[in-house]
């Protein structure tokens, strides 16, 4: 089994946004050389996400941001974390930092209407996301 480690950067704009990344993942998986096997994408970052959902509509994204909006707060009396970023860290830890697709015939095996998002929820930042590519 051959294993890839690559990384990129993304670029946010918004406090809360998700960024299409499915091309940037895509290119690193035809340039590795594996056929068949599985890539792991995943970020370094407590405030960040990744995810995989619908990337045809951009109502997908907006609305799943609208909904952790509602769900976690921006400011709430409750929270301790000084830095003022706790909803940030509640939405990194509920979608979770990483995300595993499947590889086949050198091409992510994701289905029609799926992309794999980098969600932002302290921005605007500058990002890493490292892609870990596994198989032969
Ligand atoms: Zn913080």
């Amino acid at each position: 089994m051959k294993i890839v480690q690559k990384d990129f950067r993304v670029s946010t704009r918004s406090r809360n946004q998700m960024i299409d990344i499915t091309s940037q993942v895509e290119s690193l998986v035809s340039k590795s050389g594996i056929t068949n096997g599985d890539a792991i994408v995943y970020c370094p970052h407590t405030t960040a996400a990744i995810t995989i959902n619908e990337n045809a509509d951009p109502s997908v994204p907006h609305d799943i941001i609208l909904a952790l909006e509602q769900l976690v707060p921006h400011r709430d009396p409750g929270y301790r974390h000084t830095e003022g970023n706790s909803d940030a860290h509640c939405k990194s830890s509920m979608i979770g930092c990483s995300r595993q697709v499947l590889i086949r015939n050198k091409s992510l095996d994701l289905g029609t209407w799926q992309g794999v998002f980098f969600c932002e929820f302290d921005g605007p930042r500058n990002r890493k996301v490292i892609v870990q590519i596994r198989g032969e």
